[in-house]
């Protein structure tokens, strides 16, 4: 295709491998999301006729918003099905890292990776997130691209041709461009993305539908868990420019949690007027879990790594912490309030 990020040599070395294998295992990071799902869906779609056998295991469920794509009854979970998965990586020939950018990002199922590594059974890597690691027999990364989903398209064309994009290879991308992009609305779209959206409409794509299951479907527990966040836990500091919601694990109980649940809260805390660094603070089992969000200048990449053991990208991030909720938050308001200088615009 034109002007795509993707060289000459990586879709060569990469379709060169794929010739050379029977089974494929397709895997993304833990806690997936649209576009991990979307990626790693469209991809297997793409390579089942090709080898003798593909297969995607993802590390955890993902949330229910995404369970209708094409092919998902066939994904291996590597927490509720680990010897199934143990097997299929042991097995395998060839194995594709998409959507993260070191094998630690695959929870409990990175020590299988590990070992096919250390078997030397080739990776391939097609990621957007920043310092990649080099473990990838084959590393396909571009941080300027919106999604994981729109190198996939980008992959397929350059190895195969347009034509190989089907309206069920069509329907996993377009979820995986929509779902990081905010529908569309994030900086890091570009022309070429609204290409690739036209293209996969022309493919039959019904987005209408997509955006129907994706964001118009909710259990009204949900809505009630976001009320309570928005109202009662919604705290702005206007010194810092800065605003955050934590949640308890009694407060996600009372309101019958389930994950996905708080997708989008921390852009809502982010959408308020003069706040540029916002971050969403869930009570987990064994940890929390933070998201980050920036705009303009402030880098959450930067920040997560360095506080909070995480990543992602400059204005999207997220990272853990094995403290209790009340430490975390306050740890969060201590690194915050360091970065005053930087956050002063
Ligand atoms: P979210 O806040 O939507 O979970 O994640 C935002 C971005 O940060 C995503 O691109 C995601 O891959 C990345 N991210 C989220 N959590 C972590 C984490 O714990 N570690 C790293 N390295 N990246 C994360
Ligand atoms: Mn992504």
């Amino acid at each position: 295709m034109e002007n795509s990020v993707i060289t000459k040599d990586q879709i060569e070395r990469a379709a060169k491998l794929i010739s050379q294998s029977k089974r494929v295992v397709i895997t993304c990071h833990r806690s997936p999301d649209g576009d991990a799902i979307g990626s790693s869906l469209a991809l297997f779609h793409y390579l089942k006729n090709k080898v003798e056998r593909a297969r995607v295991i993802i590390p955890d469920p993902d949330p229910d918003f995404l369970h209708w794509t094409p092919g998902h009854d066939e994904i291996i979970t590597f927490e509720t099905q680990k010897e199934e998965a143990e097997k299929e990586v042991e097995q395998a020939d060839l194995i594709f890292s998409l959507d993260y950018n070191t094998l630690k990002r695959t929870g409990d199922l990175a020590a299988s990776l590990e070992k096919a590594l250390d078997r030397d059974v080739p990776f391939v890597l097609i990621d957007h997130h920043q310092q990649p690691d080099d473990y990838p027999e084959v590393l396909i990364s571009d941080t300027k691209t919106c999604s994981t989903a729109q190198l996939i398209y980008e992959f397929i064309v350059g190895v195969d041709d347009k034509s190989a994009i089907t309206t069920e290879i069509g329907e996993c991308l377009y979820l995986g461009i929509m779902t990081d992009t905010g529908s569309f609305r994030f900086p890091s779209v570009d022309p070429k993305t609204h290409r690739i959206v036209a293209d996969l409409l022309e493919q039959g794509v019904e987005h209408a539908l997509i955006h129907q299951e994706v964001y118009d479907t909710n259990l009204e527990d949900r809505l009630r868990l976001i009320g309570h966040a928005l109202r009662h836990k919604l705290e702005v500091n206007r010194d810092l420019h800065m605003a955050y919601i934590s949640l308890s694990k009694d407060e996600l109980d009372e309101h019958n949690y389930r994950k996905g649940d708080t997708e989008g809260l921390v852009n809502q805390a982010l959408s308020v007027k003069g706040v540029n660094f916002a971050a969403f603070i869930r009570e987990g089992n064994n940890e929390v879990k933070m998201s980050f969000r920036s705009r303009g200048n402030f880098d959450v990449n930067q920040f997560a790594r360095k506080y909070f053991d995480g990543g992602g990208h400059k204005n999207a991030a997220g990272g853990i912490s094995s403290g209790s909720l009340e430490e975390t938050i306050k740890k969060f308001e201590e690194a915050a309030a360091e970065c005053q200088s930087e956050l002063n615009y």
